[in-house]
Formats: structure tokens, sequence, C-alpha cells
């Protein structure tokens, strides 16, 4: 009841949610009350937690931040959300999020822009929490959730989470299944958690991750207790330092930032050593035709007739056009069009094949990392503290967005596991985050060493 009235008082400034659902949460908060009285229940018996809208949750608003999901209600339930009820959670509703989670901003929503409860110091200004789980970011920071869902295809966890000052883990590829969730780029999405503490990421990620028939690049590896690392000692531990990182044109309080960080490591016991990643340049030019590629062949499932959003037109193509037309936004257009383009024959090896070769090379550079020793790489987590709401700068082209996603890409182009935890806050009084890179399925190391940044 709190976090529903909370939602009540806030939303209409923030627009974090697209949906409430009020009755589902007291019936399942009630079903929770109940398993709890009969000594029953999971680890997140009665949490109220928000949902993405990328999410399908059976019989609930499911739209993806996108018009052309119009009406669409899924008559199955996500794997991952699943997981989460049958632990105990409560569903508060679902978050807003740029639309099919392409930008870095929340701007490209069909319901329009949230508005992150943070604001520069002295100042009025309307900020971006972020995106594409802008809504996931803003509601967590706001208090009105416990927990949400959130998916990062190039950064859209830990990107919101380093605006708001959240915590947001994207873990590895094939942790969780991507059943029941809309894909964007099928090689590159994963679901994770947006939380307010790395305890409560341990908690959520654990009930979330699971090995799952219906999606065959989940994994079929044990689910550590990932709660059981927080605590732990980070003596010993090798934390790496990547050169590359040191970007032309990063804000000095960033790069402070990352040295503090440094100096947190050191004084905890950790041992730094720099290391090289030598491809790190490529990664966005590569992710940026890797991602609208898979996009464009995703996307031309919604053709007028399977969901949502139908305009009619003289005959079916003609329906189809409408329909299209009327239904995606400009972004989305730009990465159908970007996307159908390197894939067309006569450009498929010049661009997508190449930018699959360089991909490997990418992975190869963490893998070179991994095997010297090191047990996670340590690097800032965006370029910049929040922007503000349709920042001429930020708007004016779009790789300027695209820029924004700079340090979180490399992580998902290798399928590794990153975490974005709060670090500080800049001279005008907004957060910064730091992110650490992990080994495959290694989550727990970044839960454990993502706490002396806490
Ligand atoms: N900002 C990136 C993009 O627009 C990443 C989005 C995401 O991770 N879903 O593609």
């Amino acid at each position: 009841e709190a976090y529903l009235s909370a939602i009540e008082a806030a939303n209409d400034a923030l627009n974090a949610y697209v949906a409430v659902t009020p009755d589902k949460a007291r019936d399942m908060a009630k079903a929770s009350d109940e398993r709890l009285a009969k000594g029953e229940g999971g680890t997140l018996e009665g949490v109220p937690l928000g949902i993405k809208d990328l999410f399908a949750t059976e019989g609930v608003h499911s739209q993806a931040g996108s018009h052309i999901l119009d009406g669409f209600l899924p008559r199955y339930e996500s794997t991952v959300t699943a997981n989460l009820w049958a632990d105990g959670a409560v569903m508060l509703g679902k978050l807003n999020m740029d639309e099919f989670a392409m930008g870095s901003s929340n701007e490209t929503s069909y319901y329009g822009p949230v508005v992150s409860p943070w604001r520069a110091k002295g100042s009025n200004t309307d900020l971006v929490p972020g995106g594409s789980s802008g809504g996931s970011a803003a509601a967590v920071a706001a208090n009105l959730c416990a927990g949400a869902t959130a998916t990062d295809t190039g950064g859209s966890i830990r990107q919101p989470a380093a605006f708001t000052g959240t915590v947001g883990i994207k873990p590895t590829y094939g942790r969780c299944s991507r059943w029941g969730i809309v894909a964007f780029a099928s090689s590159l999405d994963q679901a994770g958690p947006i939380a307010r503490t790395v305890k409560d990421a341990a908690i959520m990620l654990k009930s979330m991750a699971s090995v799952d028939a219906k999606d065959s690049t989940s994994v079929d590896i044990a689910v550590p207790d990932y709660p059981a690392a927080i605590g732990e000692s980070v003596k010993g531990l090798k934390i790496g330092v990547p050169k590359e990182y040191r970007v032309e044109g990063m804000p000095e309080e960033i790069e402070k930032l990352w040295q503090q960080g440094i100096d947190w490591y050191r004084d905890a016991g950790a041992e730094i050593v720099e290391v090289s990643l030598p491809h790190t340049k490529y990664a966005l030019p590569a992710y940026y035709i890797v991602a609208p590629a898979e996009a464009s062949s995703n996307l031309a499932r919604y053709d007028g007739v399977r969901y949502g959003l139908r305009v009619d037109g003289d005959d079916i193509i003609g329906m189809y056009e409408k329909t299209r037309a009327a239904g995606f936004g400009r972004e989305v257009k730009r990465r159908i069009m970007i996307g159908t383009y390197v894939l067309s024959a006569g450009y498929y090896d010049a661009y997508y094949l190449r930018a699959q070769k360089v991909r490997t090379l990418i992975k190869r550079d963490f893998e070179d990392v991994f095997a010297a020793g090191v047990d996670a790489i340590l690097t800032p987590a965006t370029p910049s503290a929040a922007f503000g709401i349709a920042d001429q700068e930020m708007n004016s082209d779009p790789v300027k967005m695209y820029l924004n996603d700079v340090f979180t890409v490399t992580v998902n182009m290798a399928g590794l596991p990153g975490i974005s935890v709060p670090a500080g806050l800049d001279t005008k009084g907004l957060p910064l985050g730091l992110q650490l890179i992990g080994r495959p399925f290694d989550e727990a190391t970044l839960f454990k060493a993502g706490q002396v940044i806490e």
C-alpha cells in the first residue's frame, strides 16, 4: 500500500510507470501473506517490484514502449518474471522504457520521457534517468518499488543505474532466460535487476536466473548463492584497470572517480594491475552494426497481423506499410534502415560479417586479461553524469547519444557480466557510477567486489 500511494503521488511528475496494477499487487501480496502465515515462502515473499515494459506479463500491459504493440496482452509470462513470482515477489506495474529498448535517455518511448528524481544543485532542469531502462532506474531511485527488472543490450541496465545512483547488473549472456522478453538484438540482450543496494541486486538476480528449455541460449550452470558473496573480503583479488578506457575528452571528474575507485580497492587489500584491451575502440561502431542488424530482423514480425496496432491499407502490403509507418518511432525506424542495409546482399561481408569478426577480437581481449589472473576489471560506467531532457547537444546527432554507451557495449559484445555501482556525486551533485566487468558466469565476484564501492 505504501508503494502504491507513493506511485500515485509521484508518477505524474516522473512518468516511470506506464501501467500500475493495484489489484494484482494486492492479490499477490495477500497470497504472499497466506504463504508466510503457513510458514512457507520464497526469498522475495511480499517484495513489491516494478517490471520493465519489455517483459511479457500475462494479461498485463506489455508494449515495449512502442505504439505498434497497442493493446497487446500476452497470454504468457516471461520466464524471468515467472521466476520472481515463484519466489513470492509482488508486481506493482509496468515501467517506461525507450521504444524496443533503443536509446540511452528514455526519450524514444511512445509514452514520453521519464523524468529522473535527481536535480543538479541549484537547478530545476528535468534530467534524463538514462535508458533504455529509464523507468526501472527512476522508480527504484524514487522509492516507487523495492527493485525492478531491466534489460541490457548495450548498457541499458548499467547506464541508467549510474545516472540515478542505483545498482544495476547485466549478468553473463545465458544466465537469464530471454523467453518472453521482447527481442531487440538477440545475441546481446540480457535481463538483470536494478536495485537500491548490491545485496538487493544479488537477491533479485538469484531469483531471476535460470536455465530454460524455452531459450536455447540460456545456460545450464548452477546459480550460486549470490547474497552469500556479500560481505566477503576482496583481499588478494586482482583488479584490472584497462588503459584504453581513458577515452579522449573524458571529463576530469570521471577520471578522478575512477582513481578514487582504484584507491578504495587498494585500501581494501586488492591488487591493482594495468591491463590492455586493445580492440576497445572498435566496440561501439561494431555494436551499432550488430545491434541494428539483429533488430531489423526481430522487428519484422510487427506487421499489423499478429500483434497490437493495425492501420488498414488498400491491400496487405499497404496495411503492412501503414502499420509500420504509424507504429514505429524515429529511432526504431533508423535502426531498421541501418540494419537492413548492413545485412543486404553486397554489404553483408563489408559490414555485418566484419563487425562479427571485430566482436571476436573484443572477446579475445577480455579472455587474455582473465587468463592472466585478473578477477574483475574496473572502469567508469558512463562518460558523463545525467544530461537534461531534450538536451540540444545530445539530440543534435544520434551518434552523440550512441557515444554514451562507450564503456558498456564492450561487455555485451563479449557476453560478460557487468555491474554498475553508485560511487559518488559530481560537482553538480549528480550521481556517478563505476563499472566492474567479470569473468563469464562469475557474477558472485562482482557482488563481492561491488560492495567496496558502495
Ligand atoms: N543505448 C544502447 C542502444 O540504444 C543500448 C540499449 C540497450 O542496452 N537496450 O542500443
